[in-house]
């Protein structure tokens, strides 16, 4: 399915019987960890709902991503007020995706949105996005009732911005394509802390696939590792991690995708005897602050199996331009 107006190209396949990772915000309660002199993770309750971050600075305070809708962005915002008296400047979005910027509107206007250009430019078509994100939210759509408008960033950048905020710099950095083609990553560099939204989450817990294979992903997560010393990374779903184990484990599982997957298409499997043999998901478990249920548990089997999905159709685009 191709759509003119959309210009990420998020696959709009998935497995049989896929689940998603549930983002539904009701009962999502942030609460605040402090990881340095004003630098605070904003963890969601239930993990993989979104996470958020607040950075404050002598002059301003700078929040990262917007939350899924109007409620969860006033929430966000109500933290910032408790947290300091400092006036809100500066809003990032992570990626385009709804969970992380439908809330964008409910920032007041001279609250400056900030993102990477290709996140801005697949920030497009509001209803489309609402239906991509609609299978995140098991069937509740009254929870984006409240997103009427998507409020696109007010300024872009290519490779690197800088922000002063008062004797704290906060860095932004887009590496390449991963999750989807503008992942911006939060870097706060006396800490050491780096907010990594889609793009890279605790060891243990997979990436998504949701826009290629694993090829770019990987060269990406290279230019991450070789540009960035991170100590914590704040993902955007599920708990904080340590930066270099993380990294580590993502290239890893990725490598291994790309391999398993490889020798299946290259043996001529099909998608769905593919999808059978590579079914465990191995190198993959819950990191140890998340709680084990069937629910996130499930949810390992569902994402690898997404992966293997996306890894294979790009093998088959990679024949199919070869032949
Ligand atoms: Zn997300």
């Amino acid at each position: 399915m191709t759509n003119p107006h959309h210009s990420s190209r998020e696959l709009a396949e998935r497995p049989r019987d896929y689940l998603g990772p549930n983002l539904n915000p009701n009962g999502l309660v942030l609460t605040p960890h402090r990881l340095g002199e004003g630098v605070y993770a904003l963890m969601a309750n239930m993990a993989p709902k979104d996470n958020n971050g607040v950075i404050i600075g002598e002059k301003y305070a700078l929040v990262i991503d917007a939350g899924i809708n109007g409620a969860i962005s006033r929430q966000i915002q109500d933290l910032v007020r408790q947290l300091t008296d400092k006036p809100l400047r500066y809003l990032v979005n992570t990626t385009y995706h709804g969970d992380h910027t439908f809330g964008n509107a409910a920032f007041p206007e001279e609250v400056t949105v900030i993102s990477s250009r290709q996140n801005k430019a697949s920030m497009r078509d509001l209803d489309y996005e609402k239906k991509m994100r609609f299978g995140n939210l098991r069937g509740d759509q009254d929870v984006l009732a409240d997103v009427t408008v998507w409020r696109r960033p007010d300024v872009v950048f290519e490779h690197f911005c800088a922000i002063d905020l008062g004797n704290k710099v906060v860095e932004l950095w887009h590496f390449g394509p991963g999750n989807a083609p503008g992942d911006t990553i939060v870097y706060e560099p006396e800490n050491k802390v780096a907010w990594t939204g889609n793009f890279l989450m605790a060891a243990g817990l997979p990436a998504m696939l949701l826009e290629g294979g694993p090829g770019p992903y990987i060269e990406t997560l290279k230019a991450t590792q070789a540009q960035l010393s991170i100590n914590t990374i704040v993902p955007g779903h599920g708990p904080m991690g340590e930066g270099k184990g993380s990294l580590e484990h993502f290239l890893a599982y990725m490598q291994s995708l790309q391999e398993q997957v490889g020798k299946a298409f290259a043996s001529g499997w099909s998608l769905e005897e593919t999808l059978e043999r590579a079914a465990q998901p191995a190198l993959l478990s819950l990191p140890a602050s998340m709680p084990v249920t069937p629910e996130s548990e499930a949810l390992l089997v569902h994402l690898h199996r997404l992966n293997v999905l996306a890894t294979y159709r790009e093998f088959e685009k990679g024949s199919s331009q070869k032949a």
